[in-house]
């Protein structure tokens, strides 16, 4: 090994919505400045896609400058029980995991010159002090959360109840104003494990040697700004000055020109006639939703790929750290009955993963119905892809506002989908006006150019571009 190369080490959480993230971020580093990376990806024992994705990505890294070494599971079963929710579970599974971290890095013949974690393995702060390796947090999302898990310690002390029963929205100086009803996940339930747990998160932030965030310096200019300059917050937090890297859109690039079924299928199909409806990598819905969904894609007789994994009448989350083991062949049989084959001529059903990347690529797919997962937004952006906003967990609810209030790239149910079903007649009219009507039209434009300004963010001299060059800077200047 080339000692004098630069060696960054990034620490994957599980789920593939982490894994994704932390893999293309490691190419842009190893691509552009031929740094080499050495993926540290806590994997867990359930989930057959992620082990699938980490077999592929080391076949197809052929130059060999990144190096990814799964962490083995762990064991929280005695840390949890039935409602454990999935933020609590992903902090434990990273917690249980850092004895086998630390073995990993001390073992290293050539230690990192810098860590990036991502944003559920903040905990590993020791760590990195132990030895002495400079630490950059990778938030996989946008500015506007990230304003959110800082400030946080200040609604904390601040607010009493429960934020989601606030009457007036929740004001970040500098930032967005966040309605009650989009608050994140962790902050629902202020009893809740996981709200102590999103609450050292936003410590352990602060404490890092940098953040590097998933967005651009165009799509959240005023937040941006305020992160950088807010000195306010950071006396009142006492936290010192964290510079703010906006290294995104970091998104994957199609990977593989093998023949696959749905791409065969819509380059038989019209310039932007399709609509593609996915939920993410773990996304369910109630199995009243799923009927009226399908309901409403058939009336609305718009051409359709929809990714469909079983319904579950728990969180929406339910499936994202066990996906291994569900129906993955045949067609489904928990959709209406007769819709397969009354919608055959206008829909194509893929049940639980298809290539989403490629898909959101291809001319013909016109809308995206989406949770609005980070990734899956970034993707459809950098493709002016526009969306039904139906957000189902995590942070996506401020992800939904932030796409149809502020952007105006989506339309989204008049209540949230968590609150209320979303009947077939509404999703109909969403389907035609995001894909046929004037009103759409604004929208579909407003995709084109967010298209063009991601794409100027990545170009050298991009926000993206040079949010790079200033962190691989900051990280040679530490150099001892
Ligand atoms: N994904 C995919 N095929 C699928 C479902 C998801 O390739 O059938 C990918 C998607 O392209 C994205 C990631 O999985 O990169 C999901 O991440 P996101 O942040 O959108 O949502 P999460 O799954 O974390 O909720």
């Amino acid at each position: 090994m080339d000692r004098s190369q630069l060696h960054i080490a990034i620490l994957s959480s599980p789920g593939m919505g982490h894994l994704i993230p932390v893999l293309v971020l490691g190419n842009r580093l190893a691509a552009h400045y031929n740094i080499k990376i050495t993926i540290l990806a806590i994997t867990t024992s359930s989930s057959s896609a992620e082990t699938e994705f980490l077999k592929k990505s080391t076949l197809t890294n052929e130059k060999k400058t990144i190096e990814i070494i799964p962490i083995p599971s762990v064991d929280i079963s005695h840390l949890i029980n039935s409602s454990t929710k999935v933020f609590t579970q992903l902090r434990l599974l990273v917690r249980e995991a850092l004895p086998k971290i630390h073995s990993t890095i001390a073992s290293m013949t050539h230690r990192p010159d810098a860590l990036i974690v991502d944003i559920f393995c903040t905990q590993i702060l020791p760590i990195a002090e132990e030895f002495n390796i400079p630490k950059y947090a990778y938030h996989p999302t946008t500015a506007w959360t990230l304003t959110l898990a800082i400030y946080c310690q200040i609604f904390d002390k601040e607010i009493e109840g429960e934020y989601v029963d606030l009457k007036e929205p929740l004001k970040i100086p500098g930032s967005k104003e966040l309605r009650p009803d989009d608050v994140v996940d962790p902050l629902l339930d202020r009893s809740d494990q996981q709200y102590e747990e999103y609450l050292k998160l936003g410590m352990e932030y602060a404490a890092f040697d940098g953040i590097l965030i998933n967005t651009w310096e165009d799509l959240e200019p005023e937040t941006i700004k305020a992160l950088r300059n807010n000195e306010k917050l950071r006396s009142i937090l006492k936290v010192p000055v964290f510079p703010i890297y906006p290294v995104g859109p970091l998104r994957r690039t199609v990977e593989t020109n093998e023949p696959d079924e749905v791409i065969e299928w819509l380059d038989k199909q019209n310039n932007k006639s399709v609509l593609f409806v996915s939920f993410g990598s773990g996304g369910t819905l109630s199995t009243q939703q799923m009927t009226e969904l399908a309901w409403g894609l058939e009336l609305s007789q718009q051409k359709f790929v929809w990714i469909v994994r079983p319904p579950s009448d728990g969180d929406a989350d339910s499936a994202y750290l066990n996906s291994a083991g569900k129906e993955t062949r045949g067609m489904p049989k928990y959709l209406p009955e007769g819709f397969l084959t009354r919608t055959k001529d206008i829909g194509l059903v893929v049940p639980m993963w298809a290539k989403q990347v490629e898909i959101l690529g291809h001319s013909s797919v016109g809308g995206f119905l989406t949770h609005c997962g980070w990734n899956s937004t970034v993707e459809s952006l950098t493709n002016g892809v526009p969306m039904i906003a139906w957000p189902l967990y995590a942070e996506q609810k401020m992800n939904a506002a932030l796409l149809t209030e502020e952007l105006g790239v989506a339309i989204r149910p008049a209540v949230l989908p968590t609150k209320k079903l979303v009947k077939r007649e509404e999703i109909k009219g969403m389907v035609r006006m995001l894909m046929y009507t004037k009103e759409g039209k604004t929208i579909r434009e407003k995709a084109q150019k967010l298209k063009m300004s991601a794409e100027n963010a990545l170009s050298v001299g991009g926000s993206s571009y040079n949010s790079i060059c200033e962190l691989v800077k900051d990280i040679q200047s530490r150099l001892l």
